[in-house]
């Protein structure tokens, strides 16, 4: 389990003894490490300058309490967390996710991943995350706006365009992030644009935002069939989740001539052997948020398998779109034999180590979230950019610059890869780039 290389080891063992209760981020600091052993052998001033257990420790974290009213006029408590893990490259950048599941621990792993995937972008943004465990299922409009005021109330005074930046994640989208901007510009007496990405156009957010991550998604993946002399423009897809980066994730694959046969939520999954129909899933979960196992009613051939995950459907594709550890080794191994060829991570490690190794074993290509997804918090970048120079860009403007952006993603990821002799090894490449570019501002501005 712990590294070879001393250096990495010692830096291991520190990191399991002050991390005992955060498995998440322990296991998603596991795999950047196992891949950083190829780089440390060939420069011993990262060691020396300790650059790996810098950016292994977040550094700042904020716990807060946020109180609010419900409708009955009953009060609730929840925690709220915001990591600023580094910022070597840029304000700290990333998304707020409101769930019933999040811990310090899963913010801790998804601000680790965000240091990699945003220097991978190229542009100049650190890496950080945030988020509540409220649980918005089931609440209504007005208490996700008190609660969104609340959460804001305290969380405001460590933000800021150049300081942190915060965004959508699970449970956090365009609605919530205008409630949260609303309550900030308030507080702050200033019409601070570039301090929260994601924004509805109305109040100058980026057009193609709310697309970026599943567009990516499928951009990235294509790129990936392109390596291989292959096309994505056929064959079956299943998708997982259904929330803003399955959604269109789902419509880019349609778009390019993908059918795709299969999208769950956490009610259980959707098939729809003719492919699904994306305006259908949007009205329901976009508009009208409500749960899938509504749409066999609007379609008469798709069934709905309650509690069910998607993995078992037959596909040439899959995409693991919903949350962290989502797919496991038994379910990589059902993917496996039914003849899947590739799969790309949209969610935020959705694929456990043992479904990792069982793809890579079976030689079906795999992208890791870390690169695949980037487009997300790129195109929120973008946004940044828009709201810095008082610009606002078409969508097609966008959605051509995350062309460029993914493919230079994946360039480097295949780039680093073969340097470090792990040809078509994405994970490995994508860690690796991530790395190096953090590392090179980290070592530059001396011991910070
Ligand atoms: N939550 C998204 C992610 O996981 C986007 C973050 C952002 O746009 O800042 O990358």
């Amino acid at each position: 389990e712990a590294p070879q290389n001393p250096y990495l080891a010692s830096v291991w063992s520190d990191l399991t003894q002050r991390n005992q209760h955060d498995p998440l981020f322990l296991q998603a600091a596991h795999e950047v490490m196992e891949s950083l052993e190829p780089v440390l052998n060939e420069n011993p001033e990262i060691a020396r300058l300790g650059v790996v257990e810098r950016l292994c420790e977040p550094e700042r974290q904020v716990i807060f309490r946020v109180a609010w009213m419900d409708d009955a006029e009953r009060v609730h408590v929840n925690r709220g967390y915001r990591i600023g893990f580094n910022s070597a490259l840029g304000p700290y950048k990333g998304g707020l996710r409101f769930h019933p599941s999040v811990t310090l621990d899963t913010i801790k792993f998804l601000g680790f991943e965000q240091i990699f995937k945003n220097s991978l972008t190229g542009l100049p943004i650190g890496g950080g995350k945030g988020g509540s465990d409220f649980d918005p299922k089931g609440k209504s409009e007005t208490e996700i706006m008190r609660f969104c005021q609340a959460f804001m109330a305290e969380l405001f005074r460590y933000l800021g365009a150049m300081t942190d930046v915060p965004a959508g994640d699970i449970g956090v989208g365009g609605r919530e992030i205008g409630y949260l901007f609303g309550e900030y510009k308030k507080l702050t007496q200033r019409h601070e644009m570039g301090v929260l990405t994601g924004k509805s156009a109305s109040l100058g957010g980026s057009l193609a935002r709310k697309e970026a991550t599943g567009f990516g998604t499928v951009y990235f993946a294509r790129e990936m069939r392109r390596a291989a002399g292959e096309e994505l423009d056929s064959g079956r897809a299943v998708v997982s989740g259904s929330g803003n980066v399955a959604l269109y994730c789902i419509k880019k694959l349609q778009d390019l001539g993908v059918t795709v046969v299969a999208c769950s939520d956490s009610g259980g999954t959707v098939v729809d052997p003719d492919g699904l129909d994306f305006d259908c899933l949007k009205l329901l979960k976009e508009t009208e948020r409500k749960r899938l196992s509504e749409y066999p009613r609007f379609r008469k051939r798709a069934e709905f398998h309650p509690g069910k995950k998607p993995w078992s459907v037959a596909c040439d594709y899959a995409f693991p779109c919903a949350t962290q550890n989502e797919l496991d080794g038994d379910d990589a191994k059902q993917l496996i034999a039914n003849g899947c060829k590739l799969v790309a991570e949209g969610a935020n490690m959705p694929c456990t180590p043992e479904a990792v190794s069982a793809f890579k074993e079976a030689g079906v290509s795999f992208g890791p979230a870390k690169a695949v997804n980037a487009g997300g918090v790129a195109v929120s970048a973008l946004e940044m950019r828009q709201n810095a120079s008082l610009e606002s860009w078409s969508f097609n403007e966008v959605d051509e610059e995350l062309q460029r952006i993914m493919a230079s993603i994946h360039t480097s990821c295949r780039n680093f890869a073969e340097r470090y002799h792990r040809p078509g090894d994405y994970p490995f490449g994508a860690n690796v780039a991530g790395f190096v570019r953090v590392a090179e501002a980290v070592r530059a501005y001396g011991v910070t």
